[in-house]
């Protein structure tokens, strides 16, 4: 199946998805993820209509995204990888959407460019679900103080959640435990599911699910 064929599958099944569980069809916004994706292989889901999009390094999506947006209008990019406070400027520049707040050092160094650039992206807290030493953002239990420190500390309108589930577990509890922090906080976005487990995803009431290699196809392994 050609790329484009595949993007259309994807997105009908988020559709079928979201009406199955009484959902409207437009209730999931689709994050197609382009790591490792050069620009000519973005560039027909571009063309077929979709607006956007996932990178998780800063570097990568700085070599191709600002070319992207200008040869198209109204793309929306989003920051699904962890950052760096050093390059959080650099973010800001490329990025509407980063995804990944997941701690105090990242969040001044956020406030003092948000403040500098006078606009902010819409963010997102990452949350470890699974609690996995090797995995970025917050644990399941210190999500409140942080998002708590997020608003009051740094003046941040969090948007919402994301999370990654560990890979050999069902997903299902990881996003629902996902739904009981966003709720407890008056948080709306849910970004969860990716290519194996979107469908579970916008069962579970996922906002944003970010889709990679079920639209792009396989990526090397790294
Ligand atoms: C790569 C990536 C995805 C997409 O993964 P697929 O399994 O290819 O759909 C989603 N979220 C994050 C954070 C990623 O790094």
């Amino acid at each position: 199946m050609s790329t484009v064929a595949q993007y259309e599958a994807v997105t009908h099944e988020i559709a079928a998805a979201s009406v199955e569980a009484g959902r409207p069809a437009d209730a999931v916004s689709l994050v197609a993820v382009t790591k490792t994706i050069a620009a000519e292989g973005i560039w027909p889901v571009i063309a077929a209509g979709h607006r956007v999009f996932g990178e998780n390094r800063v570097q990568e999506a700085k070599s191709k995204w600002p070319e992207l947006k200008e040869r198209q209008a109204g793309i929306e990019l989003h920051l699904i990888g962890p950052l760096q406070s050093n390059k959080a400027k650099e973010a800001l520049a490329l990025f509407d959407v980063i995804q990944t707040v997941d701690r105090t050092s990242l969040c001044a160094a956020l406030a003092k460019e948000i403040d500098k650039l006078g606009h902010a992206p819409r963010l997102l807290v990452q949350v470890n679900t699974g609690a996995e030493p090797q995995k970025a953002g917050v644990l399941p239990e210190e999500a409140d103080a942080f998002i708590a420190a997020c608003r009051g500390e740094f003046g941040f309108a969090i948007d919402g959640l994301m999370c990654i589930p560990p890979a050999d577990e069902a997903p299902g509890p990881h996003f629902a435990l996902l739904g009981k922090i966003a709720e407890r906080n008056g948080l709306k976005t849910l970004s969860m599911g990716m290519s194996a487990d979107y469908v579970t995803a916008v069962r579970l009431g996922a906002t944003h699910v970010r889709v990679g290699s079920a639209i792009f196809g396989e990526r090397p392994k790294l």
